[in-house]
């Protein structure tokens, strides 16, 4: 189940080979075009000529979000304007938006990247794809759209929500695999459960692909159960193409990353040093093909470490753990610092929990962790719901430290959350 098996299998030293001519390449092409990379070698006397190995990438200079948006919007472009395809933006906070430019380059190597990630978990041009990726500025939808086109799979950009049309779209076009962001993957589980659908039986999708924001193996399975599919963690960012940066294999043991284009490096996030493989730190990655708008080191703030060994399906493109957080996501509590996903990994491992809660903050430094309960989680009995409240943070407290307040809510309550959820929202006042 090869999409390009040439690429995907190349000998290491083959690949690196390769790896070191194209970010040769880059560098040149940034160092002549791009003033930003021009003025950041002159202040640290780099030379394109200097980078005469894969080690000598750790001169380079990092490039961070902030230096993104400083360069709005087309501070960072290696090609003139008129060799641009396509601009998406992604989103951030606050300020500014990222601009992400495509020459037809781009656009292509793009879509083949998703190809290949779709093709390794054994999609062909029989399946039928309903994306359910918000279309628009945002990479998410249109990249896989492109992606599974190329295959020669029907492509529905049926887009997020709406969920009554996304069942019968899936049911009139025997849709087989979808893409879409676990929080909305979770929500459908829980609508098909009411509507009395048994997915085997009523529908005919076998594969979901998901990502774009951090989940959790309990939330993978959760989502597996609800909508009768293998589940496979899929990443990407908008500043290296979008999705089909790294996709899982048919193993599901971590997400190869296409190493042809993209070079990646694991660092200590505070001191910017390498860590040890298979370490947790922050992934750094170097574009090796993007041609609009090349990216030395950029900084992508997300949390994940390299899998040491080979993967049994014989490619040879290295493996990155599930995301675990970003570095921004993490929140301290008296002192205590917490990332949401180790809370939502009690949640949803949890017998008689719904699939949607929030975590807010609140107060002098008091959480609460509001959660929806399963269809069948309540028998009524108010003495049950206290004990099993009781039960649920302390749970919670063996994995964060501390003991939040947990709130129970009826299925169905809290905000339904079709693209990214907010999952923590912090009113203290401190
Ligand atoms: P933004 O969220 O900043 O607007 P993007 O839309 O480009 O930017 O989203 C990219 C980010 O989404 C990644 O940097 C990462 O934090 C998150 N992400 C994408 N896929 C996954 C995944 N499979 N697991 C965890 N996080 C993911
Ligand atoms: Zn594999």
């Amino acid at each position: 189940m090869f999409w390009d098996q040439q690429c995907e299998t190349l000998d290491r030293d083959t690949l690196e080979r390769l790896q070191l001519h194209r970010l040769q390449e880059t560098v040149r092409r940034v160092a002549a075009n791009v003033p930003f990379y021009r003025q950041k070698f002159a202040e640290l006397h780099i030379q394109p000529d200097n980078i005469q190995s894969l080690a000598d990438l750790s001169r380079l200079p990092f490039t961070t979000s902030a230096d993104l948006r400083q360069n709005y919007p087309t501070g960072l472009l290696a090609v003139p304007c008129e060799a641009t395809l396509r601009l998406h933006t992604s989103s951030g906070t606050t300020g500014k938006p990222k601009a992400l430019f495509f020459s037809r380059l781009d656009v292509d190597n793009a879509a083949e990247l998703c190809a290949r990630s779709f093709v390794m978990t054994g999609i062909t041009a029989r399946d039928v794809f309903q994306n359910m990726m918000t279309y628009g500025m945002f990479t998410g939808a249109l990249v896989t759209h492109y992606g599974a086109e190329k295959i020669g799979c029907l492509v529905i950009p049926a887009g997020p929500g709406n969920s009554e049309r996304q069942l019968m779209l899936m049911q009139d076009f025997r849709t087989t695999f979808i893409h879409l962001t676990p929080s909305y993957g979770l929500y459908l589980s829980t609508f098909l459960e009411k509507h009395g659908i048994d997915p085997a039986r009523d529908l005919a999708l076998r594969k979901a692909f998901v990502g774009a924001e951090p989940y959790t193996e309990e939330t993978r399975r959760k989502i597996e159960e609800g909508l009768g599919l293998d589940v496979y963690n899929s990443y990407g960012l908008s500043e290296m193409n979008g999705p089909g940066v790294a996709f899982e294999c048919v193993h599901k043991s971590g997400m190869h990353l296409w190493e042809d284009h993209f070079l990646m490096e694991i660092i200590n996030p505070q001191t910017g040093e390498p860590v040890p493989d298979g370490e947790p730190g922050e992934l750094v990655l170097t574009t090796l093909c993007r041609e609009a708008m090349p990216l030395l080191r950029y900084r992508t703030r997300d949390i994940t470490s390299l899998i040491p060994g080979c993967c049994p399906c014989g490619r040879t493109h290295r493996r990155l753990n599930r995301i675990t957080g970003r570095s921004d996501d993490m929140f301290i509590v008296r002192g205590v610092n917490i990332y949401p996903q180790q809370i939502e990994r009690v949640l949803m491992a949890q017998k008689g929990v719904g699939r949607n809660y929030v975590i807010t903050l609140a107060g002098y430094d008091e959480m609460t962790v509001k959660v929806e309960l399963a269809e069948a989680g309540f028998d009524g009995q108010v003495e049950h719901l206290v004990k099993f409240q009781g039960q649920l943070a302390e749970k919670l407290r063996t994995e964060i430290l501390i003991k939040p307040r947990i709130e129970f809510l009826p299925p169905g309550s809290l905000p339904v959350n079709e693209g990214k959820a907010r999952r923590v929202i912090d009113e203290r006042k401190m």
